[in-house]
């Protein structure tokens, strides 16, 4: 992809109507968006289009994910969740002290009627994410990289489904469309599982990347070749200068807009400075481990309850993403989670080899109610915050920016930003 990085020498090209920090699925369409809108937009990133979280997730884009994690029986399993070996939720004890606000915010959280709400905000934004990432794909070229085939979540056992019917009555409320399949039906869908199930859900709605990073890297390469300017630059610092300009001083040129979207995901809070007001974001980190050859083996993304995690057959191999372990933004990979994952994958399909080929961590950036942040910063209105979309940023991503355009051009925006605005906290 051949990105407009040489015309940055230029000082007149360093000034921008919209700059946005961030290119992850959610500040790319953010970029893309804004550049249909008509402005002269910057998209900065410290690695170069979709290479953090953006690039290792599980690739589903879930328009069923309505549930967040926050759930009413969940304060009472914590204790064995964090305990037990055989856990997808791990904790970093080194790190509790500095999230604790925003642990007891999370529990809060998981109130029935808070759940409901997040669940019923969530849904106004899963409603409208194919007309936000799809309009995107389709201009680019990235669609070629989306599979629709829908995608299957697995049950272990009739308990362990019993326990999911009220997630599954919170999507069924929403309009999410979901056939409930025995093992023969699964069995037909995907031959090649071990017969280790005994319910699935089938959501026909959901679609896949084949490539996560590849799409947003080609949504951005459009955004390049339209004339949009992609800067490869870690932002240190916002400054806002007499005149209300925003500087951004960078690991290169400084770069001025009159706007700012804040996208950078976890790392989001590292520049909010005095200019954006103190926001309890915190990373539920999550890994992947990826089988090349293996790919073939599925029709689709199949998720799987005991092990928290999707298989999802990608050009690459076969990935295997999720688990949660609250550790900050530490980049270390945590073995248990890694063989957490190995273990279960291999439950489901016995052929997998004992070592996946590679391994990654990312951080998911969450606020304590699930909810993501999009809305004008109270402290500087110049600046647009759009972060904090946890486990379905690449289902969110698109819809986000074009949300973002609508409120840096004073629209009325598609979907009632109430229940994500930076004033909630
Ligand atoms: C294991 C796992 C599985 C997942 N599976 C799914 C799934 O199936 N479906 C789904 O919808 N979501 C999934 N997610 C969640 C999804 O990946 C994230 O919500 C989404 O990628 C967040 O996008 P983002 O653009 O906000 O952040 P990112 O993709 O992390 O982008 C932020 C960007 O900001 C850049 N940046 C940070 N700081 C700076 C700085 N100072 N200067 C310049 N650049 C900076 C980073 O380099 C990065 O590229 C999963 C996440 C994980 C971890």
């Amino acid at each position: 992809m051949r990105l407009a990085k040489e015309r940055l020498t230029d000082p007149v090209d360093r000034q921008f109507d919209i700059a946005v920090i961030g290119a992850g699925m959610v500040g790319t369409s953010s970029a893309a968006w804004l550049q249909r809108s008509g402005h002269k937009v910057a998209l900065i990133d410290r690695t170069g289009p979709g290479m953090g979280t953006s690039f290792g997730n599980a690739g589903v884009l879930a328009t069923y994910g309505n549930v967040p994690i926050n759930s009413p029986t969940l304060p009472r399993r914590l204790p064995g969740l964090l305990f037990s070996r055989e856990s997808p939720l791990r904790i970093n004890w080194a790190h509790v002290p500095r999230m604790m606000p925003w642990l007891v915010q999370f529990l809060r959280n998981c109130a029935p009627a808070r759940v409901e709400a997040i669940s019923a905000a969530l849904a106004s934004l899963m409603e409208h994410a194919e007309d936000g990432a799809f309009p995107l794909f389709r201009a680019s070229g990235a669609d070629k990289l989306i599979h629709s085939r829908g995608c299957l979540y697995l049950y272990e056992s009739e308990a362990s489904f019993a326990k999911a019917q009220d997630e599954m009555a919170l999507r069924r409320k929403h309009g999410v469309n979901v056939d409930i399949l025995e093992p023969e039906e699964i069995g037909q869908l995907e031959p090649n599982l071990a017969k280790v199930y005994a319910k699935g859900a089938f959501y026909p709605d959901g679609h896949q990347y084949v490539s996560p990073s590849g799409a947003v890297e080609t949504i951005a390469g459009h955004f390049a070749s339209n004339g949009g300017t992609v800067i490869e630059a870690e932002v240190a610092a916002i400054t806002k200068l007499p005149d209300g300009t925003l500087e951004l001083t960078t690991s290169g040129a400084p770069v001025r807009c009159k706007q700012l979207v804040l996208a950078a995901g976890a790392f989001s809070k590292r520049l909010f400075g005095t200019l954006v007001e103190p926001l309890p974001l915190e990373t539920e980190r999550g890994f992947h481990v990826v089988y090349p050859g293996f790919e073939t083996m599925l029709n689709r993304p199949v998720g799987w309850s005991p092990g928290a995690f999707y298989l999802t057959p990608m050009s690459h191999g076969l990935r295997a993403a999720g688990t949660v372990e609250l550790g900050g933004l530490s980049d270390a990979k945590r073995q248990g989670n890694i063989d957490h994952i190995t273990r279960h994958a291999r439950k489901l399909l016995p052929d997998l080899p004992e070592t996946p080929e590679s391994t990654w961590v990312g951080h998911r950036p969450t606020m304590p109610d699930s909810l993501p942040v999009i809305g004008r910063s109270s402290r500087t209105p110049e600046i647009i915050l759009a972060f904090g979309h946890q486990h379905v940023g690449m289902t969110l991503g698109g819809i986000t920016g074009r949300l973002v355009a609508q409120i840096a051009d004073g629209e009325q925006p598609l979907v009632d930003l109430t229940p994500f605005s930076p004033d909630r906290f």
